[in-house]
């Protein structure tokens, strides 16, 4: 069987510099690593893998840097590293990275399952996933906790829905979006690392893709116009309120409502 697993590297820390001037975010200023959801999602396709044989791909879309996220996935046994980039791609929102990978993935194999992880940790929207498996017109799981069953026509799944769980019939191809909790990653082996350091990451831009129309890619493709990006300021303001129970209950609702924390 085939496999497929997007990766995404992201920010290895919690702050990252903006550029005042164009809103940007200072990718470098954070240090980078692979989303720690894709490697539960790298887990579950090794875990499948294991049972029913196969090939697995990891996919990433970035700049040249991302290798990086791809060489640690070749260290964990993946079979093929791709990474597409090109400069036609800067600017892309959800939409359009799913699109670029979407068409990324139909140019490399038809997969029978797709990995990807439940979210990312910095952009967080969890819908790439979702919106490539839409895009290539397949079913799709997200919150997956668990893969019950897989063979070549269909897949079972089990979902977290918070207060419940479903369990689901895909028939393949198929996306499943991997929870972090579901799958811990394994650790690479020095052997391993060492041995990944030769393996040859395939390079995709777009004109490798079936649709070359630059108007659908980056800030061309993106439907998403943002207005402004900045840290927020964290402001914390105390007051000790003295006097007897009347007073202090009305002073506390005078300051509640005056702070905006009583505003419905
Ligand atoms: C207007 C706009 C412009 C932007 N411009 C840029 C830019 O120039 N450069 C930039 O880096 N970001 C840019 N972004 C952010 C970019 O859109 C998101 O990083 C991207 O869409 C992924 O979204 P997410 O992080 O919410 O992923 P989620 O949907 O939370 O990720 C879910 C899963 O999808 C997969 N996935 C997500 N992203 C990738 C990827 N790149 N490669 C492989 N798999 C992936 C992973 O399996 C991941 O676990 C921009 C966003 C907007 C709104």
């Amino acid at each position: 069987m085939e496999f497929m697993v997007c990766i995404k590297q992201v920010p290895d820390s919690m702050t990252i510099d903006i550029n005042p001037e164009t809103g940007s975010l200072i990718r470098e200023s954070a240090g980078a690593k692979i989303n720690p959801y894709d490697l539960s999602a790298i887990e579950a396709a090794l875990q499948v893998r294991e049972k029913t044989g196969g090939n697995i791909h990891a996919l990433t879309m970035g700049p040249k840097q991302a290798r990086f996220a791809i060489r640690e996935a070749l260290a964990l046994e993946i079979d093929n590293g791709w990474i597409v980039t090109d400069k036609s791609f800067a600017g892309s929102d959800v939409l359009a990275t799913a699109y670029t990978l979407s068409q990324a993935i139909l140019n490399i194999t038809e997969p029978d399952i797709i990995f990807c992880g439940k979210q990312s940790t910095d952009g967080d929207t969890a819908q790439v996933g979702p919106e490539i498996a839409e895009l290539l017109g397949i079913p799709h799981a997200s919150y997956v906790t668990e893969i019950n069953h897989v063979d070549k026509d269909y897949i079972i799944v089990t979902c977290n829905m918070g207060t419940y769980k479903e369990v689901l019939r895909l028939s393949t191809p198929c996306l499943v979006c991997i929870e972090m909790e579901a799958y811990t990653p394994r650790i690479s082996s020095l052997r391993n690392k060492i041995s990944s350091q030769n393996k040859a990451i395939n390079e995709l831009s777009i004109g490798n893709l079936k649709d070359k129309d630059k108007d659908n890619y980056g800030y061309k493709g993106s439907p998403t116009k943002v207005r402004k990006i900045y840290v927020p300021k964290v402001k914390r303001e105390s007051k000790i309120i003295d006097g007897d129970v009347d007073k202090i209950i009305d002073e506390l609702i005078e300051k509640l409502n005056e702070w905006g924390c009583l505003n419905e």
